[in-house]
């Protein structure tokens, strides 16, 4: 592979300006320039996206700037040779913070006291509502990046923290880990349970109402991951029937979160919109990303973060 031109496609601008990679990888040898349309796309041989297009499929490297590549088509990335790499490996710290923000936001009662200065509400909780993190627990299911990056914080805070992964060895910082096929058991009991896998035919609807109702009742469920991770409905009749206390969630089955979403209403459920990751050093990570790639296509053909 030669990458005599890279596009930086308009769509990251739902992460962070072009311009601002662009810049970042300004001294390369391939030319680095934004393109926003078929024409421009098809003068490159590389493109470093958020969104996936058609005129893609003529290119011979797509670089998601996510960690997520369910929106891209790999059986026919993989039939027609196109080289799919991600960027995991860049949101440990934002992702790891977020997750501690929204269990300290429930466990501090933040969100309650900005709900109440919204309304100029000066209310005290009951007395047995707030607690501490130090002693609680948390249950991360995936334990790569962004699993990582929220057993590390919770446990630096005092946290008792197990973890799902597919296999039972052991990560640093986690207190035990539990295979896949341990889920329900590892899910029960625990105050928060943080969710991180990549969706896939395996994690498509992996918390349902059967896991819903395996969690305990004062417990909270994390989502960072991916709205079809968590079957939304059944979330939302577990929240009504008080089968676990409350959620937050960054990422949803259909984003935007539409406004007749009752996901939207419970005082114990925070929303955000798909940003547990965003930092103004993001475009830094991607970059890092592509020029360790652009450097290896020239050594030796390889690449960091492989997908297809
Ligand atoms: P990663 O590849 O570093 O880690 C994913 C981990 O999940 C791996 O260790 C994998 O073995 C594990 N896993 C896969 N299937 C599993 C299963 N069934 N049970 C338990 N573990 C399983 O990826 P990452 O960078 O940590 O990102 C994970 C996912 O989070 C991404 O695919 C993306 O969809 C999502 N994500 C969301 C945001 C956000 O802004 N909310 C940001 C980054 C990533």
């Amino acid at each position: 592979m030669h990458v005599e031109r890279l596009g930086i496609h308009d769509s990251v601008s739902a992460v962070f300006p072009p311009e601002r990679l662009c810049e970042a990888l300004a001294d390369l040898h391939p030319e680095v320039v934004v393109v926003d349309d078929a024409a421009a796309i098809s003068a490159c041989d590389a493109v470093v996206t958020f969104a996936h297009e058609e005129a893609f499929l003529d290119l011979e490297w797509i670089h998601s700037i996510q960690a997520g590549y369910d929106r891209f088509p790999l059986p026919e990335l993989e039939d027609r040779g196109i080289v799919l790499t991600n960027s995991t490996g860049i949101h440990g710290d934002s992702v790891g913070e977020t997750v501690l923000g929204y269990m300290l936001g429930v466990s501090r009662r933040l969100q309650q006291y900005a709900r109440q200065q919204e309304r100029r509400e000066w209310d005290k909780p009951d007395w047995d509502v707030p607690f501490t993190l130090a002693g609680e627990s948390v249950c991360v299911v995936g334990l790569g990046t962004l699993g990582r990056g929220i057993a590390d914080r919770a446990d630096a805070i005092g946290m008792t923290v197990t973890g799902v992964r597919r296999s039972e060895e052991p990560v640093e910082g986690v207190d035990r880990v539990y295979a896949s096929e341990d889920l329900h058991e590892a899910i029960s009991g625990v105050r928060f349970v943080a969710l991180a896998t990549p969706l896939n035919e395996h994690t498509r609807g992996l918390i349902g109402e059967a896991e819903l109702a395996a969690m305990d009742e004062e417990s909270y469920l994390i989502n960072v991951a991916r709205g079809g991770v968590v079957d939304q409905d059944a979330l939302v009749a577990a929240l009504e029937d008080g089968e676990i206390r409350g959620a937050a969630l960054d990422v949803f089955e259909t984003e935007p979160l539409p406004e007749e979403s009752p996901l939207w209403g419970f005082e114990e459920v925070t929303v955000t919109p798909h940003v547990a990751a965003f930092t103004r050093e993001y475009y830094e990570g991607v970059a890092g990303i592509v020029r360790t790639n652009l450097e290896r296509i020239a050594a030796d053909g390889t690449f960091e973060n492989r997908v297809v």
